[in-house]
């Protein structure tokens, strides 16, 4: 998906002098110079389809925090919004820094989303720099220290993946998963990676006969069609396989054929050609044509069982399903660059397209908290991740819990002091009850006591291990103070021993 017009334009080779100029001298942990990084996030957003603006800071996304080039510099030479990419991208590296230490560094990552999250609220390109860069310090981890790269990979696997998701960029999801999970966990991924191609290489036999039968029954109904074998990734086996207790006879993926045809009547038409060809498999026909999935996703999916008793995922799409499945929110860039109007290169996100308006849900929610704003919160339907929920502060601060939180996790996430002390908890502005399971959008509201202290009963009504181990810690401690033992300051307690010796 190269555009040619942009990759040639002037001002891109004026930013690619520019910072060749500002990164001179400099280099990467791999021993090459270091401006071989900027030139490799810009060829990612070129093949993304990237509009000009956005290559532009994708070049010289590092010269602002790692060289002597001003944001000012950046301005007079390529305007406004090239600046303002930048800084977005600059703000959200150094909400990193001061993060190395790797025990303290995951839980810090929920403040780095954050911080992505409120960059993202003034231009989503923010992001999908933020990921073309990700994706090439991905490819490039094996030159890092160990730690390093499994702090990054951890990231990435928890944070970027998602995210890359949730914008419906197939490929790169895939490819970010795959690369970090690697690193994360490398005896599960060589174990996975063999379990695959063996699994691959027994279908093989099967895919060929199929693709023939099915072939020859759509060119008999005169259907356009392409057709090709799909792989599945190792980090999505990885997960579905936690799913089924590790049981590798309920995937049903494994073996996935893909056919791309003209428009939606052939996708049905296809599907039904195929259903009358094969058995389909009871409940596992999905219409995401009908019903996108949240990302946007559209393509039908049926599993079907071969005459020789095989199990195929088969899945049926537009081209356009299929650019977008590949490259999502990139994909809607390139598409519909032309109706791109000057609000929206100025980062007015109403322009976004409608399946990806949760991002500036998600903002807006936030801003009008700050306000003081009341917020109809039935409207807001957020699922960034299946098994996260995203509550707010009443001040608009996003917090992510696991699905399943209640108050007392929230309270212990915002800080043990406030956890220690809660006597009530407020819920959309109503009082709620402690063992209230927190839904997304919930704008939580705890209510603390000086007097107050931890409580037993509360290990019922706590759902995180985070906040679990927080309240044993405290449970101990007053128990230890109860029965008449200071543990804070051991030495006084000996003081009065002495007294009766002597
Ligand atoms: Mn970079």
């Amino acid at each position: 998906m190269t555009k040619q017009t942009t990759s040639g334009s002037e001002r891109i080779e004026r930013a690619v002098e520019m910072a060749k100029k500002a990164h001179a001298g400099q280099s990467r942990k791999t021993g090459e110079p270091y401006i071989i990084h900027p030139l490799a996030v810009k060829k990612i957003l070129e093949e993304w389809g990237m509009d000009e603006d956005t290559i532009i800071a994708g070049i010289l996304h590092d010269t602002v925090e790692d060289t002597s080039l001003s944001l000012d510099d950046i301005k007079k030479e390529f305007g406004s919004s090239v600046a303002f990419l930048v800084d977005g991208v600059t703000k959200l590296s150094t909400a990193r820094n001061g993060m190395r230490d790797i025990d303290t560094y995951l839980p810090a990552t929920r403040d780095n989303f954050l911080r992505l999250m409120i960059a993202l609220g003034d231009d989503i390109r923010v992001l999908i720099i933020k990921l073309a860069d990700r994706l090439h310090n991905l490819r490039t981890l094996s030159a890092l220290p160990p730690e390093k790269q499994k702090k990054i990979a951890k990231e990435s696997l928890e944070v970027f993946a998602p995210l890359a998701d949730r914008l419906n960029m197939g490929l790169l999801r895939v490819e970010m998963a795959d690369l970090a999970f690697k690193y994360v966990d490398p005896k599960r991924f060589d174990e996975l990676k063999t379990l695959i191609e063996k699994y691959n290489k027994a279908a093989e036999k099967t895919l060929t006969k199929i693709k023939a039968e099915i072939s020859a029954a759509l060119k008999k109904e005169k259907i356009e069609f392409s057709i090709s074998g799909r792989v599945k990734s190792v980090y999505s086996l990885h997960k579905k396989l936690a799913k089924h207790n590790q049981n590798i006879n309920e995937i049903y993926d494994l073996t996935a054929l893909r056919i791309i045809v003209n428009d939606i009547t052939d996708c049905y038409l296809t599907l039904g050609i195929i259903h009358s060809l094969y058995m389909p498999m009871n409940g596992r026909i999905k219409d995401y044509i009908a019903m996108p999935k949240q990302n946007g996703y559209q393509s039908l999916h049926t599993t079907v069982i071969t005459k020789d008793k095989k199990i195929v995922e088969i899945q049926i799409r537009t081209k356009e399903m299929h650019e977008y499945a590949e490259h999502g929110l990139a994909a809607s860039f390139y598409y519909n660059e032309q109706k791109l109007t000057e609000n929206y290169k100025k980062g007015k996100i109403e322009h976004l397209p409608t399946n990806l308006l949760w991002i500036s849900e998600l903002q807006m929610t936030a801003a009008k908290l700050r306000e003081g704003k009341k917020v109809d919160l039935k409207k807001l339907k957020l699922n960034l991740f299946a098994d996260k929920i995203f509550v707010y502060t009443p001040k608009g601060d996003i917090i992510d819990l696991p699905a399943g939180a209640m108050p007392l996790d929230f309270a212990y996430r915002l800080h043990s002091e406030i956890g220690d002390h809660v006597v009530g908890v407020k819920i959309n502005g109503k009082m709620s009850n402690l063992n209230k399971k927190l839904e997304q959008g919930d704008v939580v509201e705890i209510l603390t006591s000086k007097n107050q202290t931890p409580k037993q009963t509360w290990l019922d009504k706590i759902f995180t291990p985070h906040a679990r181990a927080k309240l044993m810690r405290a449970l101990n401690i007053s128990a230890r103070t109860a029965a008449g033992e200071t543990i804070e300051r051991p030495k006084k307690k000996r003081k009065p021993r002495k007294d009766t010796n002597s």
